[in-house]
């Protein structure tokens, strides 16, 4: 395993971090350097807050090799605040708890660890949002 790609990763796997772009403000998810709007360069980073909602979701019975041990789980496509949709995985509530529209929050989870090296992988997931949106 390549230690030194872990490490280039590893604001991304604990943050989700983005782009934003300079010309018209759009956020984007993951990082491209183009917008997708206005197909400028977007180069500036962006740290997500990491709220978001479930805008679908779907539950995994045929976990692929390394995350046998996590199946069943619930993999969602989450439609952050600030506007990119992210696919994750969901933690924190059982099979049947997610719903279409749930306030979610990003968290730091184990994903996986390669045996021999003992290397462990982490990765964002979503749980349900504990704090209550405030609105103004
Ligand atoms: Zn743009």
């Amino acid at each position: 395993m390549e230690v030194s790609r872990h490490w280039r990763l590893q604001a991304q796997r604990y943050q989700l971090v983005g782009e934003t772009c300079d010309s018209c403000g759009v956020k984007l998810f993951p990082p491209r350097d183009v917008c997708l709007v206005c197909e400028e360069p977007a180069q500036e980073l962006y740290t997500f807050t990491g709220l978001g909602e479930i805008y679908s979701y779907t539950t995994i019975y045929d976990a692929p090799a390394g995350f046998e041990h996590n199946a069943p789980y619930m993999v969602a496509l989450i439609k952050l605040e600030e506007g990119p949709m992210i696919t994750a995985q969901l933690t924190d509530m059982a099979p049947g708890e997610a719903e279409i529209g749930m306030p979610v929050e990003m968290v730091t989870r184990k994903l996986r660890s390669d045996g021999d090296e003992g290397m462990i992988v982490y990765g964002y997931k979503f749980r349900p949002a504990v704090l209550e949106t405030v609105v103004a």
